[in-house]
């Protein structure tokens, strides 16, 4: 299993972290398999979406922050509330392809990083599992 460091900037920061993973991928050695992402976080997250244009990931995060209100009838009493609610949302974990010794993506997909109560140091953890011969 590997690990990989995010350190967020700001409260809400969506993060391309494609290369990091692709890299992880590429040094496994690993020609053909899956690669497992998983984000041991409860108000961050990841998704996967259009990185050639940074305006996506900022229409999403603007839809987010429209859909989840940042002040309701709240329960949870630390605060960030909407911070849980979107992580939900998004959803933690992604499971991609391997092939050729490197991800499978479709030519305008990235992995993003979702932070919704930064700005924090983060982890995200990676597997990657062959075929079986
Ligand atoms: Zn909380």
């Amino acid at each position: 299993m590997y690990r990989i460091s995010v350190r967020t900037r700001s409260k809400v920061d969506f993060q391309d972290i494609t290369p990091k993973v692709q890299e992880l991928v590429e040094s496994s050695g690993i020609e053909s398999g899956v690669c497992y992402v998983f984000v041991p976080h409860t108000t961050a997250g990841i998704t996967l979406n259009e990185h050639a244009d940074p305006s996506v990931a900022k229409d999403i995060v603007m839809q987010l922050e429209a859909i989840v209100p940042q002040h309701n009838n709240y329960r949870h009493m630390e605060g960030n509330a909407p911070a849980h609610i979107k992580a939900s949302l998004v959803g933690n974990s992604k499971t991609l392809l391997v092939e050729g010794g490197k991800l499978l993506l479709g030519t305008w997909q990235g992995i993003f990083f979702c932070e919704f109560d930064g700005p924090r140091n983060r982890t995200v953890l990676v597997k990657i599992m062959p075929d079986k011969r």
